[in-house]
């Protein structure tokens, strides 16, 4: 059986202000906003207003297109993309529908390659909130989010897994994030829409859409429902509809909307009310220039600065915030050493206590003081993965921790306790000055119980054999 997947996803940017008008960005601001406070006669849909393009959208999109390794149009052109529907009162969406921003672009995900069909720019419609449910006393309407900025990705159908899907879902919201033009702490909403079919021997079924699956999380569970039913459909000699589906994340599982309807249907026109925005020369070359190291760079950078072996810096960079983390205490610890724990056991602690690395409150000077600890054997790997798990759950200092919880390795004047033993043990002694090699071993089991297991064998062994030889 084959799977074919592509995948339409939106990205809401957090640009300071609206697409086509000058209000405040909602996407951005930590609150939900009181409704219909952030509207302005143009993103209400009222007669005369006139759009104007943002231009912190136009220069996300140039970034992103860029990043994505697609080819820039020379000029962006809007269209207006017809349908009525309460959400946008204008009765039509300002987007991108021939000529797209950037196009011909690809995303490598886990060696492969992923074409990127295209990157446009468009405007998120307003928002329905039904009272009392959907069939309920009726609907209200929030303009608030009328307009909020948003950059479509399309794909090619070229993921052949959900989880393929999922890897690339991840590296680009990881890539916007490098870019500066979408956080995942925000309130920022990343929606991808999946079309999917499925080939077993010459019968292949149709193309399903599979809409509003939000976040990165989602996508592999709405695929993975849709590959079973597609499949048990087939194989029971029936076949796959066309169709457009809704994923219910709380069902798990997919819900027909409605049948599929074709692009015509749109009337899409060119919009007038806005100038051709020039998209070339030296402005291009300023934006290209501007691009941050981005996640491959970062990857190789990792491997040859810092001598981290490929697991670790993928571990460690599949999260900007411990990445910079990581930056921060490897420029004052052992690089290396800082990798496995930064990669180890404090991901593992944060993902067990399901908290960012940011909301954790812990410090990389934190991390510097553990690490020093571990390098001079003061601490031992069991003790260590304690004092991060308390750095994590009470937001401690590991100085205070090791001495609140006595993690430190106990330090012994071996000397001293091997001449009292060596003081009571004579006959032990004596034994193996005549010969007998297995008095040694007698003793230095001795010293070991003594020490409370804290000291070397081998160290106790040398320094026995010295005191009993140089009398
Ligand atoms: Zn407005």
């Amino acid at each position: 059986m084959k799977v074919r997947i592509g995948l339409e996803t939106h990205v809401q940017l957090l640009t300071g202000s609206k697409a086509f008008c000058g209000c405040r960005n909602s996407a951005g601001l930590k609150k939900e906003p009181e409704p219909n406070t952030l509207t302005c006669p143009l993103c209400l849909g009222l007669p005369g207003s006139m759009p104007r393009v943002n231009e912190k959208l136009l220069g996300a999109g140039v970034k992103v297109g860029m990043a994505l390794n697609c080819g820039i149009a020379e000029e962006a052109v809007f269209s207006r993309k017809s349908y009525f529907y309460p959400d946008q009162s204008r009765n039509y969406q300002i987007t991108q529908h021939e000529a797209p921003l950037g196009g011909n672009g690809f995303l490598e995900v886990d060696g492969k390659r992923i074409r990127i069909r295209r990157v446009h720019m468009e405007e998120d419609p307003g928002r329905l909130v039904h009272v009392g449910g959907l069939r309920g006393e009726g609907v209200l309407v929030d303009y608030n989010r009328s307009g909020t900025p948003l950059l479509e990705i399309v794909t090619e159908p070229d993921f052949s897994s959900p989880k393929e899907a999922r890897l690339y879902l991840q590296k680009l919201v990881l890539i916007l994030e490098y870019l500066g033009v979408y956080r995942a702490d925000s309130r920022a909403i990343v929606k991808s829409d999946a079309n999917i079919s499925l080939q077993t021997g010459p019968k292949g079924g149709s193309r399903v859409e599979v809409k509003n699956i939000t976040g990165t999380k989602e996508i592999e569970g709405a695929l993975g429902y849709e590959i079973v039913r597609q499949s048990s459909l087939l194989k029971s000699g029936g076949s796959v509809k066309k169709e457009t589906r809704a994923w219910n994340p709380e069902l798990k599982t997919t819900e027909s909307l409605r049948g599929k309807e074709e692009e015509e249907e749109y009337g899409y026109i060119t919009e007038p009310d806005l100038t051709v925005v020039e998209v070339r020369g030296d402005a291009l070359k300023k934006i290209k220039k501007s691009l941050p190291e981005l996640p491959d760079q970062r990857f190789r950078r990792f491997l040859k600065e810092y001598g981290l072996s490929g697991k670790v810096a993928e571990a460690i960079l599949s999260d900007k915030g411990l990445a910079d983390f990581f930056e921060d205490v490897a420029g004052k610890a052992n690089p290396r050493l800082a990798g496995n724990w930064v990669a180890g056991y404090l991901k593992k602690t944060l993902n067990y206590n399901e908290i960012g690395l940011e909301e954790s409150g812990v410090r990389p000077e934190w991390m510097v003081y553990l690490l020093g600890l571990l390098k001079g054997k003061t601490i031992t790997d069991r003790n260590a993965e304690l004092a991060v798990r308390k750095m994590v759950e009470k937001q401690e200092h590991p100085k205070r921790i090791v001495k609140k919880h006595r993690l430190l390795v106990k330090r012994f004047d071996i000397e001293l306790v091997l001449r009292g033993i060596l003081k009571k043990e004579k006959k032990a002694v004596e034994d193996y000055r005549s010969g007998e090699s297995k008095a040694l071993n007698f003793l230095v089991g001795l010293a070991i119980k003594e020490t409370g297991g804290s000291a070397d064998a081998r160290e106790i062994r040398k320094a026995l054999l010295r005191l009993i030889t140089h009398r």
